[in-house]
């Protein structure tokens, strides 16, 4: 339990804590262990004050907020986007660090897009979050903060979750499997795992080990080239796993889940939006259990790209699909936020 107490603070960030781990907290001391259960329901409402736990005794609330916190995350700012309702939100952990989480409304509930880190290592060249390296991993305390924090803001039920956000899940892969396991907890969150998507640039190894897992969430690969050459240009993590070896690892992934895995890709006008790219993209995934998403790139200060137009978006689309491989066009959302794919960042620099 040591790696769960906070440096910054030097307590137990309750929400790092599984069930299980929170009944042994519990007991240890010297408190019943259906409090555990009591004080775990109280973390998923997204109380901020120990006070609030009003089936618990006084002097054990004086005794956690001792040693305890109930989380490490403020909403520092928010931003409604005018055109479709998705809010972004920008959250301070307590060693002053940022991160943002976007809620999107759709038809059947809402979806929320988490971070998994401060910053980024992975340096894709189109994409903002990057920009800055990376800071730190996040916690899974802090990871399931980001749905509790938004849930409880806006008084409605969060029913699915996108790891889409700030940060590259795979390499904190630890944490995020832990997170995945406390809010798929039906006496807690209870959100089950196909209701979960995690998307990685290709971090193959932890690809394997997934599998392995055998874990019902949905993988989405971000692929955007179909050849190392233009991969490697945009995405420098295709200079250690190339293409082939992620494809493989995605077959493996796909034989040992049973699940349909998503490519992303992401558009650049010029770059890999060519007819070209749409056949060799096609007979790369030829064969697969697979659904491609097509996503315009997004503007990002400094990276000079820019998206094509819908037509010709759509033309790349229906080349794909000619060739048996179903796909579709992420709708754009929050853009006048900058809360779309690859505009999170870090740094609480804030755009109004
Ligand atoms: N690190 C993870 C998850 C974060 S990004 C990953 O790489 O998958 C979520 C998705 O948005 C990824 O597919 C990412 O490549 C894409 N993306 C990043 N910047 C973008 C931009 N400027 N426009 C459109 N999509 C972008």
């Amino acid at each position: 339990m040591t790696d769960t107490i906070n440096k910054t603070t030097n307590k137990i960030n309750l929400k790092d804590l599984t069930q299980n781990e929170l009944e042994e907290y519990i007991i240890s001391i010297g408190e019943k262990k259906f409090r555990a259960g009591q004080i775990y329901k109280w973390l998923c409402e997204g109380i901020t004050d120990f006070d609030e736990m009003t089936n618990i005794s006084k002097s054990l609330r004086e005794k956690l907020s001792q040693y305890c916190t109930l989380g490490n995350l403020t909403i520092e700012k928010k931003f409604v986007s005018r055109l479709d309702g998705t809010r972004r939100y920008l959250l301070k952990l307590n060693d002053g660090n940022y991160i943002e989480s976007v809620l999107m409304k759709y038809h059947h509930g809402y979806s929320i897009c988490i971070s998994s880190q401060v910053g980024c290592a992975m340096g894709c060249k189109f994409c903002a979050s990057t920009k800055n390296g990376k800071i730190r991993n996040l916690t899974s305390g802090e990871i399931i903060d980001q749905l509790i924090t938004v849930q409880r803001d806006i008084g409605e039920r969060i029913s699915n979750i996108v790891m889409m956000g700030v940060g590259e899940p795979f390499d904190n892969f630890d944490n995020v499997v832990r997170f995945i396991n406390n809010v798929n907890n039906p006496s807690g969150l209870g959100i089950g795992q196909r209701h979960i998507t995690v998307s990685t640039c290709g971090l193959v190894n932890r690809i394997y080990e997934l599998a392995d897992m055998k874990m019902q969430i949905t993988l989405a690969i971000s692929l955007h080239a179909s050849d190392n050459e233009a991969r490697s240009r945009i995405m420098p993590v295709n200079n250690k796993f190339g293409i082939e070896k992620l494809i493989d690892a995605c077959r493996y992934y796909m034989d040992k889940t049973g699940r349909r895995i998503t490519f992303e890709y992401t558009l650049i006008q010029g770059v890999n939006d060519y007819d070209d790219n749409a056949k060799a993209l096609a007979k790369l995934l030829k064969g697969m259990l697979c659904h491609v998403n097509l996503i315009p790139v997004n503007s990002v200060e400094g990276t000079g790209f820019s998206a094509g137009s819908a037509e010709s978006i759509e033309r790349f689309r229906s080349i794909i699909e000619k060739y048996g491989i179903s796909a579709t066009v992420r709708r754009e959302m929050g853009s006048d936020i900058s809360a779309a794919c690859g505009q999170l960042r870090s740094d609480g620099a804030l755009i109004d």
